[in-house]
């Protein structure tokens, strides 16, 4: 069967010159996963935007009315790393709504794929690192609110720690939040999640997926999970500018590899989202991201 996967890329931002966020990203990686014949052109959708209703289970009416109104102060536009733009607002819930609509398909047909979101900083009342919305905690409640799940397991393999992800879920026993991330990176204060997994700078391959594989198993046996998010971020990857990781190509395709066949062995559709990715050349950022959906494809 053919993977089902989400664009949002026609919903781009204007960035100042020399602004360090690679939004050209994901128009190449639709280009690229049409052209390669990953994902069918009639299997690639694109996301109608969120509904303030599903936005508001998690984020504070405050935020979301300051965002949408522009009304966001400097501090706090600062803080996101994008200036606001009505076209900010809208790419933001087109992209939350592509990991909800990839989420109700991977329970559907067992996994989906959504070519943007983990944008796993955003808190209930602030945005921050490049995140507006938190997407997947979104699309974990609005699937609760639907009773279509009662748990989630949020695998995070961005090079960065899920810290909003991490606070949105604290305390809350439903939903299992595991990352696996850079010690020393951003962000410098972590919000503790279920399993935290801090790595050295330099970590390679070998010992990366070593450690994964120590913990997946456990990770989803603790979480019993009717749905798993994989936030399948390529900033780990050696030629990346904030990663301070050195996982290959293959090492990363390896690691989507592990995460997707854990899934499957138990049977718990995935969810998978592409999170971040600064490469020195965008085009590794986009490779990274390329093989990732190859990989999922071939699970479809
Ligand atoms: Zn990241």
């Amino acid at each position: 069967m053919a993977l089902h996967a989400w664009t949002s890329a026609r919903w781009t931002v204007p960035l100042p010159e020399g602004h360090r966020f690679p939004i050209a990203k994901y128009a190449r990686l639709r280009d690229r996963v049409l052209a390669e014949a990953l994902v069918p052109l009639e299997r690639l959708h694109e996301p109608e935007p969120v509904s303030k209703r599903d936005l508001l289970l998690v984020h504070d009416a405050a935020y979301v009315g300051a965002l949408e109104s522009g009304a966001l102060g400097a501090a706090e536009s600062r803080r996101i790393g994008f200036p606001w733009s009505p076209a900010l607002v809208e790419r933001s819930k087109r992209a939350v709504g592509g990991t909800c609509e990839a989420a109700a398909a991977a329970l559907e047909h067992g996994v989906a794929v959504n070519l943007a979101g983990g944008t796993h900083h955003a808190f209930p009342s602030h945005g921050e690192g490049f995140c507006v919305f938190n997407d997947v905690a979104v699309a974990v409640r609005a699937l609760q609110r639907e009773h279509r799940i009662a748990r989630a397991a949020i695998i995070d393999l961005d090079v960065h720690q899920g810290n909003g992800t991490h606070a949105i879920f604290a305390g809350d026993g439903s939903a299992f939040t595991f990352s696996m991330h850079g010690g020393r990176n951003y962000p410098f204060r972590k919000v503790p999640g279920s399993l935290d997994v801090e790595l050295e700078d330099g970590t390679t391959d070998d010992h990366y997926l070593d450690v994964l594989a120590e913990h997946l198993p456990r990770v989803l046996s603790a979480a019993r999970p009717d749905v798993v998010f994989y936030l399948a971020g390529a900033d780990p990857h050696e030629g990346d500018t904030l990663g301070r990781l050195r996982l290959t190509f293959d090492g990363l395709e390896r690691r989507d590899a592990m995460v997707l066949a854990a899934c499957r062995d138990i049977g718990v559709p995935l969810c998978v989202t592409i999170a971040g990715g600064y490469g020195l050349r965008i085009d590794d950022t986009v490779q990274v991201h390329v093989n990732t959906v190859r990989v999922a494809a071939s699970f479809a």
